[in-house]
């Protein structure tokens, strides 16, 4: 079988072969409980201090303010639920963007049913936020502000220092989603003035199902699971160690190579966008056109519905994803999408090609030659058109 032209990175990542390898002697040799006293639990137990240094290190934070998660879902729900409820006796309102992923806008839900209140801040077309209309949204119960570093729908990057600097000013806590920004674009805490920072292993070519959260020294989060005392008692559970391992040697790659990656994603997105909107009629990019994701190329079709340019993909052995979400048999556009105004027909009509560390020249002509007769095939069959 032909090997998959892979351009969902956004989605997920392939397991770096130097990861694999750094995780695999904790499987099979040190598999002791890292709680334990003898060597190979000993062993365990020092590799996943290093990878707490390791991820630290990526993001300009101290090990001690890094805490691993299952996932970068988990991660969001503990600085949201955690930061909320620890500071809830300096009030109750909560600040975040229409366009987040359901990580937060889910936590954020639940949130409101426990006596919270969330003010939910428009994007622009492009899908930045206002940082004067976050400005006025702050009132004297603010307690948390929760904004994504960038989106993974279309890529887009918010103005993260800017809203740091104000949350810090007004001693509000900021936390980012940075899951889609790790790997991607340099981070830094300290220099962003980011409390909280939640982060997934496998969008930088490390494993599924591990994630951390950062927390700023002093910065006050209940502990999220309740049981022993790893994680310095506040995210209880046996480690998981291999995957920790792989989380901590694909941050420090990712950190050594983000300057050439970043050159080397930017120019396939660009040719991806710039080739397909010469030669596609009434296709548009969606996100802002500089300050995106350097993978994302996030593009609507009019007259067509993105499933259907996918599934012909799929068939060619090309995988990308759309912006609609088949929830209950019914596809519904994106929340992302319709939050840039697009009408509906425009954000069924979209499609989200991500860019990673392995794609090549080829890959990205492959690509181009297939999606332009495709859309002239679902165009022509279209009762839209
Ligand atoms: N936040 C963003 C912006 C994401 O893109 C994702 C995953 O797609 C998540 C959170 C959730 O991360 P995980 O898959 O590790 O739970």
């Amino acid at each position: 079988m032909s090997k998959t032209i892979y351009f969902d990175n956004a989605a997920t990542t392939a397991v770096r072969d130097e990861v694999f390898a750094a995780m695999t002697p904790y499987l099979r040799e040190s598999y002791g409980n890292p709680s334990s006293l003898y060597k190979i639990a000993r062993d365990a137990k020092n590799a996943i201090e290093k990878a707490r240094e390791q991820v630290a290190a990526a993001i300009g934070a101290l090990p001690s303010e890094v805490f691993f998660t299952g996932s970068g879902t988990e991660a969001v729900n503990w600085a949201l639920i955690g930061g909320a409820f620890a500071n809830k006796s300096k009030g109750n309102h909560i600040i975040t963007s229409s366009i987040e992923h359901h990580a937060v806008l889910h936590s954020c839900k639940y949130l409101e049913k426990h006596g919270f209140e969330v003010t939910y801040l428009p994007v622009d077309k492009f899908g930045i936020i206002s940082v004067d209309e976050l400005e006025r949204a702050i009132r004297p119960e603010t307690i948390l502000i929760s904004i994504m570093y960038a989106n993974n729908e279309i890529g887009t990057i918010q103005p993260i220092a800017e809203i740091g600097a104000i949350a810090k000013a007004r001693g509000i806590i900021f936390h980012t989603d940075a899951v889609q920004a790790i790997g991607n674009l340099p981070v830094d805490v300290k220099a962003d003035n980011v409390d909280l920072l939640a982060l997934s292993a496998h969008k930088l070519h490390g494993p599924k199902g591990v994630g951390a959260l950062y927390i700023r020294s002093g910065v006050n989060v209940l502990a999220f699971i309740h049981g022993g005392a790893q994680e310095r008692g506040r995210r209880a559970g046996t480690e998981n160690v291999a995957s920790i391992v792989g989380l901590g040697e694909a941050s420090t790659l990712a950190k050594a190579e983000m300057d050439e990656k970043i050159r080397k994603m930017r120019k396939l997105r660009d040719k991806i966008i710039v080739t397909i909107l010469e030669r596609v009629p009434n296709a548009q990019l969606n996100g802002h056109p500089e300050k995106r994701l350097p993978g994302n190329a996030s593009i609507s079709f009019d007259f067509v519905e993105g499933e259907s340019i996918l599934l012909m993909l799929d068939m060619k052995g090309i995988a990308a994803s759309s912006g609609s979400a088949c929830t209950s048999g019914a596809l519904n556009p994106s929340h992302v999408l319709m939050a840039l105004g697009l009408p509906h027909e425009k954000a069924h009509g979209s499609l989200r090609i991500s860019v990673g560390r392995y794609n090549t020249e080829e890959d990205a002509d492959t690509l181009i030659e297939a999606i332009v007769p495709i859309v002239e095939k679902l165009r022509a069959m279209s009762p839209l058109c």
